[in-house]
């Protein structure tokens, strides 16, 4: 125990780790926050890519207008203004029809209802059967039965149209899994909170490489008396009565409180032995993960004028203007004979982990001709792939009942992680909950109880009705 302000060992700069550290050092705990790698942001990073000597982001991360404690924790740190927002989603059919869905002046849900009738990509009854399906998702929050959201479908009436061209464009990227391996609860909660409220499926995407947003957060951390360190991975941590011992490259440090906030599969190699990490040791074996792969492509022209596009029926799934993207970019006002940087995102990307880099661009720079048809001219200056193995959880039927809440067997010992129980599938926001419900513990436990968490935003129009 040490005298003066409590001290806490955050183990993981992820996002996780980042909102635990900021909330807990604003209170008054002096923090250091230990990360193995040589950068902070963990699954949602950025860094020099190598290779082609760019600053890349591991993935494209995007945040939506519901992710209200994501947007607190960057007000927070004052990267706000580093999101770019979009109300329009485009989606491109293989020979180039485009269809955009966006909102007009009507109360949620039928905010989208004249574009979604729009939409090219769906036949009247392709749109019939979406409907009845959100009505029953939006006016009733389905438990989780063992069923995936696959069999929920089929015994929802969904036409294959319906489910190739909407279900699975929107799931997949939310959820980063197959729709035979999303359980239902977690569809219907990507569909209620996206239709909640007018501005909660508003896209947010970083004008900034990730690393530019955590700068601010390490900075938020060491104004107030706390410490970031890099390239520090722990090994072990021992539970005492009065503390937490810390095990990192050979040497310790004693801490007064903890907060472990790596993947579910660092954490079992930290868990102390003993029979109280058995139970922890047994929910980690429930979890599996599934990769997303990202498609790095630098042209010498431009092949589209969109920021960003759903692309359908092909593996590639979605495509991001990088170039337009960044604010650092000069805007491509001068016609399409200025260089672009494009990012094409495979979520859930099985079919592409025994590929080859070169079978992946090959397989990318095909389909994206049959999308924008500039790209057929376009030379490829540079590419890389990122393949992230180990992406996010699989929201698979049962997984919830295995999530571990913040509290461990040991009261001085907190997790937090995208994994833990918080209500959120794999996303930003769910780490950030996870730190927050973290730190909320431990100012708890030190008897100086504060709330970080932000409320849910509120049903807007006819979804209070409904849900
Ligand atoms: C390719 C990809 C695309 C994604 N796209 C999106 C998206 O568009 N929108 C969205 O909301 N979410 C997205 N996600 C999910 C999102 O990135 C994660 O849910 C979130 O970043 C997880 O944060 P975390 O802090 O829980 O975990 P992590 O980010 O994994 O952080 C854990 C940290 O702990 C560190 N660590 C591990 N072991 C130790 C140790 N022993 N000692 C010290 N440090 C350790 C790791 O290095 C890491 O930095 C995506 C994820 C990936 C991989």
């Amino acid at each position: 125990m040490s005298a003066g302000e409590p001290t806490v060992a955050v183990v993981g700069g992820g996002l996780a780790g980042l909102a635990a550290a900021c909330a807990l050092s604003e209170s008054g705990f002096r923090v250091t926050l230990f990360e193995r790698r040589p950068y902070l942001g963990g699954r949602a990073a950025s860094y020099e890519h190598p290779a082609t000597g760019e600053v890349v982001d591991n993935c494209q991360h995007v945040l939506f207008g519901c992710c209200n404690n994501l947007i607190a924790f960057y007000k927070k740190i004052g990267t706000d203004k580093d999101i770019r927002w979009f109300d329009r989603m485009f989606f491109i059919e293989p020979g180039g029809r485009r269809s955009t869905l966006e909102p007009v002046r009507l109360p949620a849900p039928l905010h989208v209802t004249p574009s979604f009738l729009a939409l090219n990509f769906l036949d009247a009854w392709d749109k019939i059967s979406v409907s009845r399906a959100l009505v029953s998702l939006f006016s009733r929050m389905p438990r989780d039965n063992g069923a995936s959201f696959e069999d929920w479908l089929a015994q929802h009436g969904q036409t294959r149209n319906a489910i190739e061209r909407f279900w699975k464009p929107i799931l997949i990227s939310a959820l980063s899994e197959s729709l035979d391996r999303i359980a239902v609860p977690y569809a219907a909660q990507v569909v209620r909170e996206s239709m909640k409220a007018a501005g909660a499926r508003s896209m947010g995407i970083p004008t900034v490489p990730l690393g530019e947003l955590y700068k601010q957060a390490e900075n938020y951390v060491c104004a107030r008396s706390g410490v970031i360190r890099l390239r520090r991975g722990v090994d072990s941590f021992l539970p005492l009565e009065t503390g937490v011992r810390l095990g990192a490259q050979g040497s310790e440090e004693l801490f007064d409180y903890a907060v472990i906030a790596v993947p579910f599969d660092a954490l079992g190699k930290l868990l102390p032995d003993g029979e109280e990490s058995s139970r922890l040791r047994e929910q980690i074996s429930h979890f599996e993960s599934s990769p997303i792969t990202g498609i790095h492509l630098w042209f010498d022209r431009r092949i589209s004028e969109l920021p960003h596009a759903v692309l359908l029926d092909r593996t590639i799934q979605w495509m991001f203007h990088k170039s337009e993207l960044l604010r650092k970019s000069a805007p491509s006002a001068n016609g399409d004979d200025v260089p672009s940087y494009i990012e094409v995102v495979v979520s859930a990307s099985k079919s592409l982990l025994q590929k080859s880099r070169q079978e992946i661009l090959d397989l990318a720079m095909r389909e994206l001709a049959e999308f924008f048809p500039q790209a057929r001219e376009a030379k490829l200056l540079k590419a890389t792939v990122i393949k992230e193995v180990n992406a996010t959880f699989s929201p698979a039927p049962g997984i919830d009942r295995h999530r571990p809440s913040s509290p461990t067997p040991w009261p001085r010992v907190l997790l937090a992680g995208d994994w833990t129980a918080t209500g959120w599938p794999a996303t930003m926001e769910g780490a950030v909950r996870s730190g927050y419900l973290a730190a909320e513990e431990i100012t708890r436990c030190a008897g100086k109880p504060r709330h970080f968490l932000v409320p849910d935003a509120k049903s807007e129009g006819l979804m209070r009705l409904l849900g």
